[in-house]
């Protein structure tokens, strides 16, 4: 333990630096995990003080070092969330500092215990007003925020806000940072859990008084009460006084589950996700490192949160492939959640009604414990799923529904049950060709088609968010009146569904209409009312819903996900058309699925069918086992994009031509990337296999170390790569 005048190592928030060395002036208690302000040339850095012997330096001589700046008044990272950072920074190759960063997110940690002043409008126009005045003065409503989150609401700069407030337009509060948050009780309404429940439950319980670490894989059909069973382990981890973790794939899914929770167990838990005010923020992260706050639920981010005494980890939707994260740090949530309970030393609950092949893989393995609830709950069955043959069962020109399914939806509306239809493309079209001269308008970004959102009469890219107005003419060849929509996307679809039933109301559920954890409640509130007859929707409402009156189910193309071709591409698929089928019939009355494919004899569709699961997935880790593709083997990629091509050409040639020899690792590429342009960067991937027995992150990065390139390349490891593009 470091007092007074010893020497500290400190990791900055500076992704570019190494641990530095500092002395601790006299007076400050300074102990591993302490959050510290440093001095850094002339200005003061953040950075959190850590194990001397995790990071070896070239130790400086102690007259030398500069002292710390600051300490600040929050609880030191604790000895197992220090190891988690240095797992996750050396698994997937980033640097400490960046990790760090996630852990100590927006500055939250670091800001002083001096309350946040919010703003609200009072209703007072100011004399002079001006164009971005009114805009402010419409838009805010009765928001209350920080000034920098009412210019962001509002659209406006922050001198315009600032202004207002001036002229006496907004009234202010002191928000505290501290709070009382009413805490859940383990038996606020507990459930009778029926036999196969009890089962599953009792083992959990007795895992959360256990406490040690184990990761088990609750494997259940959709409506099976995997949700119920794990509540039960949390009220065990409530009345043990300890913290748990709900991580949740999609924040759009936080709302109805918030409410669940509070029917459960009394009050809503803490969230924890981007949309997150920064007063809200700086509370909830206190409130936890405090111990004051028992659960979150959170979206990915909330794995690295500085709890006071985790008891319990779940991962809900385990298999959902969001919680891969694609940029910055490039990790997996799901399997750095099982790192922390493994360094938390706590059971972890991975929860789904179609696990992951690595999942699946590590219980056969004998490292899960796989609990299985095989039934629905109750009388509620399994819906029944048929195919419909596109070749037999034809669409008439122009549209996209089969008639078989079309009598489907109008039998069901008759009845007065609900019914969706799934096709995982946002917008109107994904493609706008012109019929003159065979123009295809892409993204001037990216290697990617601009995408037709009609609603919004745009073209958009889904991969940089280039926005364009819809063109008059083709913008190749100048034609008038030549551009030709290919190919439905949700609108679309939707178009169509009002076309065949002028009086049937709908709804579309994509990331445009659902942006919010808001929105979601607000679409869920009006399902649960029966305002809506027909939704259609993306992979947004394969996820989670629970809607009892939803008994029809349409995937519109099953065919879709097995395009792309990369690995995972029939898992996925496979996944999305069980996991929304499973959206059918989910109380008392039955469900129907219809499947839409030109291939109905394809493996994953006859599998959907027959309801086979266990034949699925046998089959397709045979598959990869002939391959020698994960979980049996590993994979990393490296991609180096810079603005000018040819610079990050050769240094990807320069990369490749370097790669180490060493038994069981080798090196494919560089090759352009499938999707060669991105936000107006050329892109190079070399794709790196390798034996589960050899040390890969220790190779790329004495590889890696070794080289030098130019400035404007930027050169990203990929461990575990989920995407290919
Ligand atoms: P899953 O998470 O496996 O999809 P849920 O936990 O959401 O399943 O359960 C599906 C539905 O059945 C929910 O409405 C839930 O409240 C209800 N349910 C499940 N088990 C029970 C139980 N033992 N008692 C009462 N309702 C239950
Ligand atoms: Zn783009």
């Amino acid at each position: 333990m470091n007092r007074g005048s010893d020497r500290v190592r400190v990791i900055l928030l500076n992704a570019a630096l190494g641990p530095l060395d500092y002395s601790v002036p006299e007076g400050m208690y300074a102990v591993p995990g302490s959050i510290v302000m440093a001095p850094l040339g002339p200005r003061s850095v953040p950075g959190v003080v850590w194990d001397m012997e995790s990071f070896p330096v070239d130790e400086i001589d102690a007259k030398r070092l500069r002292p710390l700046r600051e300490l600040r008044d929050v609880p030191p990272l604790s000895a197992p969330l220090r190891r988690l950072i240095e797992w996750t920074a050396q698994y997937y190759l980033a640097s400490p500092a960046s990790v760090l960063r996630m852990v100590l997110s927006s500055g939250a940690a670091f800001a002083d215990n001096r309350p946040i002043i919010e703003y609200r409008l009072n209703g007072v126009v100011p004399g002079r007003m001006t164009p971005q005045r009114e805009q402010a003065l419409n838009a805010l409503g009765d928001t209350q925020a920080s000034i920098g989150e009412l210019a962001n609401k509002a659209g406006v700069s922050v001198a315009v806000i600032r202004g207002l407030e001036k002229l006496g337009a907004f009234d202010r509060f002191e928000v505290p940072a501290f709070s009382v948050t009413s805490l859940p009780k383990a038996s606020f309404s507990k459930v009778e859990l029926n036999d196969d429940q009890a089962r599953v439950g009792d083992i959990l319980v007795a895992a959360v008084k256990k406490a040690k670490f184990k990761p088990y894989l609750l494997d259940g059909v959709t409506g099976s009460g995997k949700t119920e069973v794990y509540f039960e382990a949390i009220a065990q981890a409530l009345t043990q006084d300890q913290q748990i973790l709900i991580l949740l794939p999609e924040i759009a899914l936080t709302e109805p589950f918030l409410d669940r929770f509070k029917t459960r167990f009394g009050a809503e838990p803490v969230a924890w996700h981007s949309g997150l005010k920064q007063s809200d923020r700086k509370r909830n992260w206190r409130a936890l490192a405090s111990g004051e706050a028992k659960v979150v639920v959170g979206a990915r981010s909330a794995l690295f949160l500085p709890y006071h005494n985790l008891g319990l980890i779940i991962v809900d939707e385990a298999h959902e492939v969001s919680f891969k994260q694609e940029d910055g740090v490039r990790y997996h949530a799901r399997d750095v959640a099982v790192m922390r309970a493994m360094h938390e030393k706590i059971p972890i609950v991975l929860a789904s009604a179609t696990p992951a092949i690595e999942s699946r893989h590590q219980v056969e393995q004998g490292t899960y414990e796989q609990l299985e609830l095989p039934a629905r709950f109750g009388t509620a069955a399994l819906p029944t799923v048929e195919a419909l043959d596109l070749t037999r069962d034809i669409p008439p020109k122009g549209s996209w529904l089969a008639p078989t399914l079309v009598n489907a939806l109008e039998e069901n509306l008759k009845k007065g049950e609900q019914s969706l239809l799934f096709l995982n493309r946002r917008g109107f079209a994904p493609l706008t060709l012109c019929r003159t001269c065979g123009h295809r308008i892409n993204c001037p970004n990216c290697t990617a088609w601009m995408v037709e959102h009609r609603l919004t009469r745009r073209l958009a890219c889904h991969h940089c968010g280039h926005v364009m107005p819809q063109p008059e003419k083709c913008p190749e060849c100048d034609d008038e009146d030549s551009l030709v929509a290919c190919g439905p996307g949700v609108e679309r679809i939707c178009d169509e569904v009002k076309m065949l039933f002028p009086e049937a109301r709908t709804a579309i559920v994509t990331s445009d209409t659902i942006w919010s954890p808001a929105k979601a409640g607000e679409f869920v509130a009006q399902m649960e009312a029966g305002a809506i007859d027909i939704v259609v929707g993306t992979q947004l409402v394969t996820k989670g819903y629970h809607f009892p009156n939803l008994t029809l189910v349409g995937v519109v193309d099953a065919d879709i996900g097995l395009e792309g071709g990369d690995l995972r591409a029939a898992e996925r698929s496979f996944q999305q058309i069980a996991q929304v089928a499973g959206r059918a019939g989910r109380a008392e009355k039955p469900g129907h699925v219809y499947v839409q494919t030109r291939m109905p004899n394809a493996a994953v569709i006859q599998a959907i069918i027959k309801n086979d699961r266990d034949g699925f997935y046998a089959a397709e880790l045979e598959a990869r086992r002939a391959a020698a593709a994960p979980p049996f083997a590993r994979l990393a990629a490296i991609i180096v994009s810079s603005e000018d091509n040819s610079e990050a050409m050769e240094v990807a040639r320069m990369i490749g031509q370097t790669a180490p020899k060493v038994e069981g690792f080798s090196v494919y590429g560089p090759a352009p990337a499938p999707l060669a342009m991105l936000r107006g960067r050329h892109r190079h991937r070399l794709l790196i296999h390798a034996h589960r027995s050899v040390e890969l992150q220790v190779i790329v990065r004495d590889w890696l170390e070794q080289l030098e390139w130019p400035r404007a390349v930027r050169v990203g490891v990929d461990v575990d790569p989920y995407s290919f593009v």
